[in-house]
């Protein structure tokens, strides 16, 4: 089972990805994180990105399908994917199938968050994640159950985004408008896309999924 979560930027998907992977035992394969990661780590790619992310825009193409492949490479042929941030242009739409079909994988299903733009902004803004585990809070939405703790794996740091910062979050939107939005089409077209209410509270956009993934994904686990 492999699957794309579609939607802008605070739509839900990491989120969302994140229970599906524990729930399911599927790898979330966000380009975002992978970034991050290299940026952190100081990487060739790391260094042509970080100035591109801080400003909101979209990193090449080439780029991040050729991390797409990597993690893919990695995984176990039976282990299903999620796609969270990838693929936001025609281009990396185009090479998601070629990644795909070497690999003897197929897409199953691509789910849009649909989310009013109004609320993005304070999403993203009070978004934050545990520096330990990377499990995603919200100072509104999803605060940790003790607080200061992480629910899920105990640590007491957190972090910011440094490009969660309503300035950036309209340049973000904007690059989701003009090229992220245009490759819908292209799913629609093969009866792939299942359309989901992003703006309903976080248990009920992960019953959802879950009524949308969840028999098959099951299935496959055995
Ligand atoms: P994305 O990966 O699409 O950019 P996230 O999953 O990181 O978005 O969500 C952005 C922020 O909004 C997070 O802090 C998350 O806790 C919160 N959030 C996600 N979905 C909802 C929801 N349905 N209702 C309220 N807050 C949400
Ligand atoms: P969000 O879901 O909140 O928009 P991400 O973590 O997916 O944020 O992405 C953060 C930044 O990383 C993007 O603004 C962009 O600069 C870069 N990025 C992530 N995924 C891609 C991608 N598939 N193509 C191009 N740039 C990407
Ligand atoms: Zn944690």
């Amino acid at each position: 089972m492999n699957i794309i979560l579609l939607g802008p930027p605070g739509a839900g998907k990491g989120t969302q990805a994140q229970r599906l992977v524990e729930r399911h035992g599927m790898r979330q394969l966000s380009t975002g994180d992978m970034l991050r990661a290299a940026v952190k780590a100081g990487t060739p790619v790391g260094l042509r990105a970080k100035a591109v992310m801080e400003r909101g825009e979209l990193v090449s193409d080439a780029i991040v399908s050729a991390l797409i492949g990597e993690e893919l490479d990695a995984m176990p042929p039976g282990q299903g994917a999620i796609f969270d941030g990838y693929p936001r242009t025609a281009a990396q739409a185009e090479a998601l199938d070629v990644l795909l079909e070497g690999r003897g994988r197929h897409l199953d299903r691509v789910i849009e968050l649909e989310v009013d733009e109004d609320a993005l902004v304070d999403r993203i803004t009070g978004r934050f994640t545990c520096a330990t585990c990377g499990k995603g809070y919200h100072d509104k939405f999803e605060q940790p159950k003790l607080p200061g703790t992480c629910d899920r794996c105990g640590g007491h740091e957190f972090k910011r985004r440094p490009d969660d910062n309503a300035e950036t979050v309209r340049t973000r939107l904007a690059e989701y408008r003009a090229k992220t939005a245009p490759i819908l089409p292209i799913y629609e077209a093969r009866g792939i896309v299942w359309r989901v209410d992003g703006m309903a509270p976080l248990d009920a956009v992960t019953a959802e999924i879950e009524r949308i993934v969840g028999d098959e994904a099951a299935a496959e686990r055995g």
